[in-house]
């Protein structure tokens, strides 16, 4: 990490990005208000710290032996205030040290009537950002895959049916992208991109998506550890893209026998990741716990926790859902879980 003092210009600090260029790597350069930071992206034994200490308009040079320096709280630290969260931004809306945000919608597009009423009673609900799979990861090839399955013209044909809920309603819209091959076609429809579980790992999917410039919500995959999401999350920021939200999702329950729910829900994943990284988390307690009964506890304990906002899933009619329709809230039930989060919200905060 490279800190250049405040009236470094902009020749000492190409200077910097060229001798890091000049040994093979990248450099991420964030200019804070009042300072440049650039951080060396690649293998940092290659450069000599104390040669980068002693060019012009340099503060300090050091290595920094973590895997996500990009999205820590130390390099955020020279950016702007001491411990500042990142707020991402879509319009209007403000993801992050602030009033929790919450994205809600069916877990798969069904069809445009199902997706217009869903989008038009979770916006009267008081969500503020629509969710709605078009590709879906299945744990069986002979269940509903998602209506992207079938060919890219239905796929873009229910994207466009997205796009459309979300300005007719007012709202920011997500949907997961499954593999590299449709990034830019989900691009041209969504909001946020959001990337699966299941493809935490996927390097080049990550790479891909954040070359898209939009925000990206990554979901903490259920075997992984904080540290992995972390590290996973540098790969996005590494791109230059640092509009990246976290989302613990529940983690692979313990032991033999019954578990009583899907996943088991990390809540205490959320004030850690805060303590590491600027970047704001959110919590999905429909996937991590799969049972309608409990979600609006599981809501209010990540609220409680400091969660920056809630991803649910939401039908007027669970019944009828061909995915998921267990562990969905009606728009009713969804009122009472943000009304009961957004009281939760002050008296923590205000505590
Ligand atoms: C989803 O949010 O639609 C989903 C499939 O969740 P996860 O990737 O956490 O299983
Ligand atoms: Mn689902």
């Amino acid at each position: 990490m490279i800190i250049m003092k405040t009236d470094a210009t902009e020749e000492d600090i190409q200077r910097v990005v060229a001798e890091i260029e000049r040994n093979g790597l990248r450099a991420d350069v964030s200019r804070g208000d009042y300072m440049t930071v650039i951080g060396p992206v690649g293998d940092e034994r290659r450069l000599a710290f104390d040669r980068l200490a002693s060019f012009p308009g340099v503060r300090e040079a050091a290595m920094v032996e973590t895997p996500y320096k990009l999205i820590s709280k130390a390099y955020a630290r020279f950016l702007g205030e001491p411990g500042a969260h990142k707020r991402v931004s879509i319009g209007d809306i403000h993801i992050g040290n602030g009033e929790p945000v919450i994205i809600a919608g069916p877990c798969a597009v069904e069809s445009k009537p199902q997706l217009m009423r869903i989008a038009e009673e979770v916006k009267a609900a008081g969500a503020h950002i629509l969710r709605g799979g078009v590709f879906k990861p299945r744990s069986s090839v002979h269940s509903f895959q998602g209506l992207g399955a079938s060919s890219i013209e239905s796929a873009e044909e229910a994207l466009s049916w997205l796009r459309e809920a979300g300005d007719k309603f007012d709202m920011p819209v997500v949907t997961e992208v499954r593999g590299e091959s449709v990034v830019e076609l989900v691009a041209r429809y969504v909001d946020i991109m959001h990337i699966g579980a299941r493809n935490m790992y996927d390097q080049d999917l990550l790479v891909e998506v954040a070359r898209q410039h939009k925000p990206v919500l990554l979901k903490r995959h259920f075997g992984a550890s904080i540290e992995e999401l972390l590290s996973f999350s540098e790969y996005i920021a590494a791109e230059g893209n640092k509009d990246i939200i976290l989302c613990e999702r529940g983690i692979v329950p313990m032991g033999k026998g019954k578990s009583y729910t899907r996943y088991t829900l990390d809540i205490a994943a959320v004030p850690v990741i805060h303590n590491e990284t600027y970047l704001p988390v959110i919590v999905d307690p429909s996937h991590a716990t799969g049972r309608r009964d409990l979600i609006f506890d599981m809501s209010c304990a990540s609220i409680a926790a400091g969660a920056d906002g809630l991803m649910i899933e939401s039908h007027y009619d669970p019944s009828e859902a061909l995915v998921d329709g267990p562990q969905m809230v009606t728009p009713d039930e969804l009122k009472d879980i943000i009304e009961a989060c957004g009281k939760l919200y002050h008296l923590v905060r205000e505590h």
